[in-house]
């Protein structure tokens, strides 16, 4: 029987890099996409490559929206048994720049996304996840996150973006660990996934540096959606393995 998973922000970039892995292997894959015109472009390009995608319309930061997305695919698949929660914001501004602690508004609008983004994703999904006999939750989220690893060589451009953008996927992964507690005598098991260092728009003044295509960064999050049963919940992992929190 062919795994049910979403994919938020699975129009482009490593979201869309993973809903093409998750699609060649097999899974029934559905493209959460907050514009149509975006997912549609998507689902054409796979379609093109003969693999058979679904969308839905998902803004992460929308409660209703994502209750619109749940309740349709509760319709059309009854269960799901893996969410990549992998929207995420790095927000531009030269403002930041002077004002990377004074002002909050860009820590909020970070954490919208990023953090509480797959809080209610997470929270409006759990039934149809429990639907399924080996449910998977990924958080994308990054070693910017890690309180360990703190010395990330990064241009000075993003080194003063990067409080907000941190400190949010510090958080999710803590949630991270608090849903896979809550979730321990349940087959569903959560992962916090850091991609690498990824050529997509989200890094486009380093995009060249970045070492990584979103192809080859995906597998690291499908390894994490397809985890088997005995593997453990609650890690944060990489490429490489265990990644220090
Ligand atoms: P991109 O900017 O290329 O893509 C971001 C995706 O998230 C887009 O599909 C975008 O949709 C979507 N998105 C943003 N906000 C929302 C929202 N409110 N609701 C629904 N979708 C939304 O970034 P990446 O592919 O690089 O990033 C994907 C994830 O990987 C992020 O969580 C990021 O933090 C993480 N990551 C990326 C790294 C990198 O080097 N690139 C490194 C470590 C982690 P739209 O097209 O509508 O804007």
């Amino acid at each position: 029987m062919s795994k049910i998973v979403l994919v938020t922000g699975g129009n482009r970039g490593l979201g869309f890099s993973t809903a093409k892995a998750l699609a060649r292997s097999g899974a029934v894959v559905i493209i959460g996409a907050r514009a149509e015109a975006a997912a549609r472009k998507a689902v054409d390009t796979l379609e093109e490559e003969g693999l058979t995608v679904d969308w839905v319309e998902l803004d992460v930061t929308s409660p209703p929206s994502v209750r619109a997305a749940a309740e349709i695919i509760r319709e059309r698949y009854c269960r799901l048994d893996a969410l990549v929660n992998n929207a995420g914001i790095l927000p531009e501004s030269t403002d930041i720049v002077e004002h990377a602690f004074a002002d909050t508004s860009i820590f909020r609008q970070t954490f919208e996304t990023n953090t509480f983004g797959p809080v209610t994703v997470t929270e409006i999904f759990l039934p149809l996840l429990h639907k399924s006999v080996a449910g998977r939750i990924v958080n994308v989220s990054s070693t910017m996150g890690s309180l360990t690893d703190q010395n990330n060589p990064l241009s000075p451009y993003y080194s003063m973006l990067l409080p907000a953008y941190r400190s949010s996927k510090a958080a999710l992964n803590s949630i991270s660990v608090e849903l896979a507690k809550s979730l321990k005598s349940t087959p569903i098991k959560v992962t916090s996934v850091c991609p690498g260092f990824v050529q997509t728009d989200l890094t486009p003044i380093s995009r060249q540096q970045a070492p990584l295509t979103a192809d080859e960064a995906a597998q690291i999050v499908v390894t994490a959606a397809t985890l088997p049963a005995d593997a453990e919940s609650g890690t944060f992992i990489d490429a490489n393995g265990p990644v220090a929190w």
